[in-house]
Order: structure tokens, then C-alpha cells, then sequence
């Protein structure tokens, strides 16, 4: 493999066979970590991803659990570490929306969205943190005892009307990133986030895959194009690498110019 930047790390990426999630995990194991790949449902999809790692001479195994339920999140951990020995890098994908008007929300929709979003990845970022603070900085590793990235959305900053779980939960990644990189710096751990603005996934399906959906995204978009997994693959290797060492407790926004407010260009 050429590139080596992630060379002898062990990475976790939840939600890794679909979307964002795949398109890191396949980027990481690229760089050369070894990498769990974590599904909840599709044990097909993440099979699929672990098969292109494997064709592209990169390491990796699948493992099932639900990042909002704290026992299998224990087990995700245990299994990474059993199988590689260390852990230095989390990646917190896995999301999902329950879109639906306030006053039409259910409690059920707000409590799903608000457990997978922000519990998972408050779950899943103190069993990397405890391993971290146990593991220390490994010289010739990594500058860094571990780092963990946070995927939160333009919408920890953007308001988005019918849509309040989501950007409640995206807004509470925010802080919570940044409390938790305050907390952890001195033990050399450092915690970003990631604001991906749209990204061509399932997830937002129904906002690219007509000319008419995309041409109407592409207003909110001044570069031009919808954004790839890779494009966020690529930010999430440099992130997890050491050449942004001295970067910590701030979000990333990789959106096309999505938060400059494209409605203001023409004088609003
Ligand atoms: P996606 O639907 O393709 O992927 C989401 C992944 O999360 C899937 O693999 C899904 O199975 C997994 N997941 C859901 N619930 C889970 C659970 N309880 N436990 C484990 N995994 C679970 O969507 P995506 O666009 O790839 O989204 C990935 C992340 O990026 C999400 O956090 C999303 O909020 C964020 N994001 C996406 C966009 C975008 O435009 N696509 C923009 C901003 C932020």
C-alpha cells in the first residue's frame, strides 16, 4: 500500500457499511489502519466493505451493535481491542433521521434520534477515551494517545425546520466534542468534529436523485456539486493522522460553502 500515514492504528467507525461511514472506513484502512467495521443491520452492505478493503490489500472485520445500547457498545470496544490490541482512533458516524413537523413529532421519534445521534456517540467516545487515557502515546504511532472524530452535520449551526431531533442532536455533538476535548487534551487526546454539508448517501436520497431535487439542493450549495463519501474520507484520514496534531475541539465544515449563507450573495 503507498499510503502509510495511518500505519500500525486500529480505527472503529460506526454506521461503516453505508454512506459517510463506508466511505471513511474504506479511506483509513487506504492509509493503513486496520479498521472494525461496524454495522447495526446490514451485515451484507458490510460485508461488501470489508471485501474492498481486503481487495485493496487493507485489514479490517465486521461487528454488529447498536451504538445507543451500552452493553453492545462495551462489546464493540473489547472486540477491537481482543483482535488488534489497541485502539487509536474513533470515528462517531452512525446516525438517522425521524424527520416530521414539531407539532407532529412523536416522543418515539425524538427519544430514537436523540439515542443513536448523541447517546451512541457519547457511549462509544468514552469506552475510545478509556482506552486511550489506558494506552497512553505510543512512540512511533501517533503523536497522539487517540483521536476521535464526531460526524455532526452543518446542522449543529444551520437551523432546519421539520427536522428538530436532528439539528437537536447535531447542536448537542457540538458541545459535547468540544467539552470532551477540553477534558481529554491533557491526556494527548484529541476530539473533532466533522460538519459534512449534503453528501450523496441514502440518507438523503430523496434530495439528489431527481434533476429537479438536485438542481434545488445545488442553490444551497456556492461550489457547485454535491459532496462524496470520499471527499469526507480523505478529511477523516487527515484528521485521524498527525499531520493535524495540533488541531482539537473544533468542527471541520466540508459543504461546498453551504454555512456561508448563499441566499445573502446577491445582497439577500
Ligand atoms: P447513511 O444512512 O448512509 O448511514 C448511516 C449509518 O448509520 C448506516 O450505516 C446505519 O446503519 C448506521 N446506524 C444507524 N443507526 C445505528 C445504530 N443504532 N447503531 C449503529 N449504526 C447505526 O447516512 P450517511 O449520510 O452516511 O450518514 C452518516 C453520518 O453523517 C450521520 O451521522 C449523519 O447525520 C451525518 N451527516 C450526513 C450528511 C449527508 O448529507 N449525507 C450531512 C451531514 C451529516
Amino acid at each position: 500500500m503507498s499510503n502509510t500515514t495511518l500505519k500500525n492504528q486500529v480505527a472503529v467507525v460506526t454506521g461503516a457499511d453505508s454512506g459517510i461511514g463506508k466511505g471513511i472506513a474504506i479511506a483509513l484502512a487506504a492509509a493503513g489502519a486496520k479498521v472494525l467495521v461496524n454495522y447495526v443491520h446490514n451485515q451484507k452492505s458490510a460485508n461488501e466493505v470489508l471485501a474492498q478493503i481486503e481487495k485493496a490489500g487493507g485489514e479490517a472485520f465486521v461487528f454488529q451493535a447498536d451504538v445507543s445500547q451500552e452493553p453492545e457498545v462495551m462489546k464493540m470496544f473489547a472486540a477491537a481491542k481482543d483482535k488488534y490490541g489497541n485502539i487509536d482512533i474513533l470515528v462517531n458516524n452512525a446516525g438517522l433521521q425521524k424527520d416530521a413537523k414539531l407539532v407532529d413529532m412523536t416522543l418515539d421519534e425524538w427519544d430514537k434520534v436523540i439515542s443513536v445521534n448523541l447517546t451512541g456517540q457519547f457511549l462509544c467516545a468514552r469506552e475510545a477515551a478509556r482506552e486511550f487515557i489506558k494506552k497512553g502515546v505510543v512512540e512511533g504511532v501517533s503523536k497522539a494517545a487517540g483521536k476521535i472524530i464526531c460526524m455532526s452535520s452543518v446542522h449543529e449551526v444551520i437551523p432546519w425546520a421539520g427536522h428538530v431531533n436532528y439539528a437537536a442532536s447535531k447542536g448537542g455533538i457540538s458541545l459535547m466534542m468540544k467539552s470532551m476535548a477540553q477534558e481529554l487534551a491533557p491526556h494527548k487526546i484529541r476530539v473533532v468534529g466533522i460538519g459534512p454539508g449534503a453528501i450523496q448517501t441514502p440518507i438523503n436520497k430523496e434530495a439528489w436523485d431527481t434533476p429537479e431535487a438536485l438542481n434545488k439542493l445545488l442553490e444551497l450549495i456556492p461550489y457547485g456539486r454535491i459532496g462524496k463519501p470520499e471527499d469526507i474520507g480523505n478529511l477523516a484520514v487527515w484528521l485521524a493522522s498527525d499531520q493535524s496534531d495540533y488541531i482539537t475541539g473544533t468542527t471541520i465544515f466540508m459543504d461546498g460553502g453551504m454555512t456561508l449563507y448563499p441566499g445573502f450573495a446577491d445582497n439577500g
